[in-house]
This record gives C-alpha cells, structure tokens and sequence, in this order.
C-alpha cells in the first residue's frame, strides 16, 4: 500500500486526505519602526562620564589630597579633621550608588562605571585598528595581526599611562604629580604608586577589561543582595514563540552571555544593547523586540502602565521610599555641615598653669592660648576684642593674626587689668569676640582677679 492511500477504504469516492495538513500561508508583516535606542544614550552618558573623571580632580572639584590632608568638595577645602563633613559626604556617595542598586538595578555598571566604559573602549579601538589595518595595508595577515597588535598597545600604553595620572590626582596635587612622572619618579610613594597604577591600567586594558565586573568588582555580588521584585531588570519575554533564533543579542553582549537564559545573571549589567539589536532585527519583520526594561521579573516594561510619575521612576514600594529618606538625610546633613563650616578654624582657651599674675603696678594678667587655623585659599586675618571686661588690654599681641592659606597659628597672650579697671575681685565673665572676613566667633571666658584686693 502505497502512502499516499494509507487511511483510505477500498472503494471509497473520497479523495484521500494529504499526509500532512497544509502549513498555514505566512503573510510578511511591514518593516516598524525599532522605537528608542538605548545605544546611542549610554554612549552620551559615557562621554559625559569620562569628562567628569578628568575635572574633578584636575580642577580641584573633588579630591582628596592625602600628602596634604585636605578633601577638596565643591569649592570647599576640606581638613581631614573635619569629620562630620567627610562623613555626610561619604555616606551621601555611598548610599547614592546602593540607591541606584535599589532602583535601577545595574545602570550604573552599563552607564557610569569607569571600568565598563574604558573596557568597552579598549575593545572597540583594537576592532577599529585591526579593520582599519586589514583595509589598508597590504601585507599578508599575520604581518597585518602583528602591526594592529602593535598600534593597539602602543596607544593602550599612552592611554594608561593619561588615566593612571588622572586617576591618581584624586589622591596627589596633579602639578606635583606632573612634576614626578616628567622627572620618571619611581623612588617616591607618589612616583612609585603612578608607575604601579599605571602598569595595571594597561594590564587591565589589554587582558581583564568586562571579567573584573565578574571575578573582582564587588558591586556585581552586592547588586544580587539589593535587588528585589521591583528593581529594574533586563527581561526576555517570548509567550508567542516569536524568537527567531539569529542570535544577534548574544552576539552584542560585550559580557557575552544569552539573555534569554535568565535576567538574573550576574554577568548582566543592564547595558541594553541586546534590547537595541533584537528589536532592530524583529522591526525588519514587523514585529515588536521581544527583549525590555522591566520592572522586576513580573513586572510592567520601562515607560508603560498606567503609574505616577514616581512609580515610573522607580519608587514604588515603601523600602524605595525609606532609601531616598535616609538619601536626603544624608543630602540634608552634609548641606547644613557645609554651610555652618567656618573658614577659618578659630578656638580660644584660658591657660590656668596659673589663675592670675600680679605685677608690682598692681597690674593683673590671664593668659589664653589662641588656635587659628585658615582652611580657605587666601590669606585671612583674624582680630580679636574684648567685650564684657572694661579698662583691660591685649599684652604681647596686637589683636590680630594674619594666616597664609593653610596655615595654623597657635600663639599665647595675656589680657591687662591694669588697677584703674577696677575688677571686682574674683571670677569675672566677659566675652571674646574673633572676625575672619565675614565670619565672627564669640567665646565665654572668664578673667581671675586677686580674690581679696591686694593691690
Ligand atoms: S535578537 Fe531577538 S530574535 Fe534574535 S535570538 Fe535574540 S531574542 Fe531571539
Ligand atoms: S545581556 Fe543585554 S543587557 Fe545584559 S550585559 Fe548583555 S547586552 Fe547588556
């Protein structure tokens, strides 16, 4: 019995059924629109990233000067000692980035980090130079590998050497710093630590690039702890089999792995390049990219649903609401150190080796030790005055200090009751009173008289 006649009853009139029903006729949908590209947004920030790691420290922005112990915020110029500043600040930054974690998942790997983006350039220069050689010169390949090869290091090695410098003006004087690498310092801590930096740099361009944000950077293994239903994730969702199997998302991923696999992989770092590539390859068949932004694993894609502005940026359960609370805090207590900070450090305390002197005049003398320090970055004069104590005068000072940008100044003086002052005897309380600039102090003091009259 042939195939063809398998099923069919002797004699039957009824044409024989077809051994497979007929596929159903495709019709080929129009080219869409792909809709938002992320590529070209990360790249943007990735410039205005890179712009910013070389201002802050090259125009004293940001910077904390560790031969010199200042920390240089903004404008402000910052002693190590001063410690409620340096804490706001720190814990502002630190809780800055665990919010973005909260939040927004791993933008912060994909967009801002520093190694992502210098990884990603790296890898994009030696594409480019092995291309451009390949197209260019004409010898045979390995002789073409080697002179791309050659062209990628030497670059690489003028590259690293440029970010290790500015890499290490966030912790040493960039003047300093210039006059070191020019001299080929490699004796100092300074020269030893830019040669050091460098060397991994260029170790890290050409070997370890995306594998640290895998094996050594920490934020990838904390990123797992923040993450919650609600954090913003990179999502494969296919219900109507849709996938067309090109494989073109895994072949962008600069972390090569599948997304399709799982959005919670830890190679991930929420780039979005695999979303650009599926939904410009599905767009050509008319079809929506199956590849989004979400929020949570469950939750709606980026940018739909109908929410408040808040919740579409992200804040949408309590614990979001307490991060940015504990953000403001953090925001609110580094502004009000900033604005209550003093440029020039002035505190004034009574030196009671001895209550009093009496000289032969009948002339009483207290001593008071002055500390002034001038945090600003110009020179400053501090005057004092008495107020409260009548008849009396500065001895061995002329009521006023000057200060040199960073200079400290302690210094001991007396203040005269001479007898015409006529001081009760005893304890007597006055003030004094320090101007700096448009910055005054007043400090309660106290001036000892003989307690019965002697004079
Ligand atoms: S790019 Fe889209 S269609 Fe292509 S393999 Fe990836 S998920 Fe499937
Ligand atoms: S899977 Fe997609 S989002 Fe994740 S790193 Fe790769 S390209 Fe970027």
């Amino acid at each position: 019995m042939s195939a063809t006649n398998q099923g069919t009853e002797p004699g039957s009139t009824t044409a024989p059924a077809p051994a497979h029903p007929p596929k159903p006729k495709r019709t080929k949908l129009p080219p869409i629109d792909p809709g938002f590209h992320y590529h070209p947004l990360r790249k943007a920030i990735h410039v205005i990233c890179v712009i910013v790691f070389f201002l802050l420290p090259l125009s004293n922005l940001m910077r904390i000067d560790i031969p010199r112990q200042r920390f240089y915020f903004f404008g402000y110029e910052l002693w190590i000692s001063e410690f409620s500043i340096l804490f706001f600040s720190m814990m502002f930054m630190m809780f800055v980035v665990a919010a973005m974690a909260i939040l927004w998942g791993r933008v912060y790997c994909g967009y801002f980090c520093p190694q992502m983006i210098f990884s990603e350039a790296s890898l994009s220069l030696e594409r480019w130079l092995q291309r451009t050689v390949d197209t260019y010169v004409n010898w045979n390949a390995p002789k073409r590998l080697l002179l791309a090869k050659a062209l990628f290091y030497l670059i690489a090695g003028v590259a690293s050497t440029i970010l290790a410098f500015v890499f290490i003006s966030y912790f040493v004087e960039p003047k300093d710093l210039l006059h070191r690498l020019l001299s080929f310092d490699i004796k100092t801590a300074g020269g030893i630590a830019g040669a050091a930096t460098t060397l991994l740099t260029l170790l890290d361009f050409l070997f370890l690039r995306q594998r640290f944000c895998t094996t050594v950077c920490p934020y990838g293994y904390l990123q797992g702890m923040l993450t919650d239903d609600h954090t913003l994730l990179v999502h494969y969702r296919d219900p109507d089999h849709e996938c067309i199997e090109c494989k073109k998302c895994i072949r962008v991923c600069h972390m090569d792995i599948d997304i399709r696999n799982s959005p919670y992989q830890i190679e991930c770092v929420g780039c979005g390049e695999c979303i650009d590539a599926c939904n410009d390859i599905l767009a050509k068949l008319g079809k929506q990219g199956l590849i989004h932004y979400v929020w949570g694993e469950n939750g709606e894609r980026l940018g739909t649903g109908d929410r408040t502005w808040f919740q579409k940026i992200g804040l949408r359960d309590s614990k979001r609401v307490v991060v940015l609370l504990v953000l403001m805090f953090y925001a609110a207590g580094l502004f009000t150190a900033l604005s209550m900070r003093h440029a020039v450090l002035v505190q004034i305390a009574p030196v009671r080796a001895t209550l009093y002197r009496l000289d032969k005049d009948g002339v009483v003398y207290n001593t008071f030790r002055l500390k002034a320090a001038n945090r600003s970055s110009h020179q400053q004069t501090v005057v004092l005055q008495i107020d409260g104590l009548p008849g009396t005068h500065f001895v061995s000072f002329e009521n006023a200090g000057v200060l040199n940008p960073g200079q400290t100044l302690e210094h001991d003086f007396e203040i005269a009751a001479p007898p015409a002052a006529a001081l009760p005897p005893g304890v007597n309380h006055f003030r004094l009173v320090s101007r700096a600039g448009n910055e005054h102090d007043s400090f309660d003091e106290t001036f000892i008289t003989p307690f019965q009259d002697t004079r």
